[in-house]
């Protein structure tokens, strides 16, 4: 049995005894779900105060220190793999828990509160790993995804190049069929986790014609960091989110062989693109962590702060910031909650996923930016925990799909619905 395994086997009764205190005598009978249901199961309850305890504990502490030296969080990395709070979607015949991606919100949810810098650290690995669970073969996934199970190592997703974002079907790596290899170049950007990883996720284009559509055009291949050709530029300088690794990685006449390929030749623009519908809803977790801390710190110092003879949150002007922001918290968090159900159900939720990553983005960033308000002068210094959101929330509207971008997908869901039932 391998080590995470053993630890998730060991914590679960743990996590149960956390959570299944005997309810009083004249606590009411719980009523068994129909339909819609919010309650979380014993199981879930217990993950959430296990991912809470540990943001307490070991990510709150730590977050300033690694947003100013911009170190990659490794420890903390390390420790969260070791008590089962990295890998959760992994498939049991890799060794994983397979838990639902509703499960991986909820986690992400709780880290973010502490540190979105270090939340994006491990959560993009998530990202890397996602179009081989989606489309990976069990040997592939075994053998990649059983990696990260018998180790704390991270992957990456690399999509993004210097001249294409959000026009995916514009990118320029390419790779070209020698035999039984492929022979891999071009340059990516922005890869999170761009120096960490063991492996990547990369997305090259195989067939040059520009008429070939872009569901044909691409293939996707799994990139091991350590083969020959393989060069992760240096680490970027970003506004927030510092103990994140962002890099360039150039990739020169790299040999990939043909058991790396995911499904086949030309499948790769879809598997890149369906990764969205699992890895949207955690990253709008992330956001809506974000925004949850913006509130926490803002009541707790609008409680303390005395302007004209009273705390400032009994200033009406101040109190309704809160309450937008607490609107904002919970809607957020449903939003995320219904994207990641209707995908942990076998549900479409391209579009819900958008308005999830959408919602949360703008709220984080509201939230970030009221709360900083709410601390005055004080909020605009390092010394206090807000600016730090501010710069943090921002990224939140540009990766994994831009705000505009998510408004395309969601607009065009719009449109297409009301052309239907024209
Ligand atoms: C910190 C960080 C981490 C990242 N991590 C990763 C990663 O791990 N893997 C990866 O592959 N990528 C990653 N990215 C890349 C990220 O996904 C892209 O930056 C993002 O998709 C936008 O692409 P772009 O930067 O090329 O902007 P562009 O696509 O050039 O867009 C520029 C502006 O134009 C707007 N725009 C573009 N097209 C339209 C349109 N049709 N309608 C309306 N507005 C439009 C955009 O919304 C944006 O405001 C990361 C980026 C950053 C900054």
């Amino acid at each position: 049995m391998n080590p995470l395994s053993q630890v998730v086997r060991a914590a679960r009764p743990v996590f149960r005894s956390i959570s299944t205190t005997a309810p009083a005598a004249s606590a009411p009978k719980p009523i068994p779900p129909t339909g819609i249901c919010f309650e979380l199961s014993d199981e879930q309850k217990a993950l959430q105060e296990l991912a809470r305890k540990f943001t307490r504990e070991e990510i709150t502490p730590m977050a300033a220190h690694y947003d100013k030296t911009g170190e990659y969080p490794w420890p903390i990395v390390k420790k969260a793999w070791e008590i089962g709070l990295m890998n959760g979607h992994v498939p049991e015949h890799c060794g994983g828990m397979e838990l639902g991606v509703f499960d991986g919100c909820m986690v992400a949810e709780e880290i973010a509160f502490g540190c979105t810098g270090i939340m994006t650290a491990l959560e993009a690995s998530g990202l890397g790993q996602t179009p081989v669970i989606i489309a990976g073969n069990k040997e592939q996934q075994k053998k990649y995804l059983g990696r990260l199970i018998e180790e704390p190592l991270v992957a990456a997703y690399c999509v993004t190049e210097p001249g294409a974002g959000s026009d995916v079907a514009g990118i320029k790596t390419k790779a070209e069929k020698k035999g039984d290899e492929w022979i891999l170049n071009g340059q990516k950007m922005w890869i999170t986790n761009g120096g960490v990883a063991n492996w990547y996720f990369v997305l090259a284009r195989t067939n040059p014609d520009p008429k070939c559509p872009a569901g044909k055009a691409f293939t996707g291949f799994i990139v091991e960091r350590d083969w020959p050709g393989v060069t992760p530029g240096r680490k970027e300088q970003n506004m927030g989110q510092r103990a994140s690794d962002t890099r360039g990685i150039t990739f020169e006449d790299v040999r990939i062989p043909k058991e790396n390929v995911l499904i086949g030749e030309g499948a790769g623009f879809k598997i890149a693109m369906g990764a969205f519908d699992k890895t949207r809803p955690p990253v709008a977790a992330g956001a809506t962590g974000l925004a949850n801390r913006a509130l926490y710190e803002a009541t707790k110092y609008a409680l303390e702060r005395k302007t004209f003879g009273v705390p400032i949150a009994y200033h009406q002007g101040v109190a309704f910031l809160l309450a937008d922001m607490a609107t904002g918290v919970e809607t957020a968090r449903l939003a995320w909650q219904k994207a990641a159900w209707m995908v942990d159900h076998g549900q479409k939720n391209t579009t819900i996923a958008s308005v999830a990553k959408l919602h949360a983005s703008e709220i984080a960033n509201k939230a970030a930016s009221d709360a900083v308000q709410i601390f005055g002068g004080n909020g605009f210094n390092t010394d206090y925990p807000v600016e730090k959101l501010m710069r943090d929330a921002k990224i939140y509207q540009i990766y994994e799909g831009t705000s505009q971008i998510q408004r395309v997908i969601i607009s065009r869901e719009v449109l297409n619905a009301a052309k239907n039932t024209a």
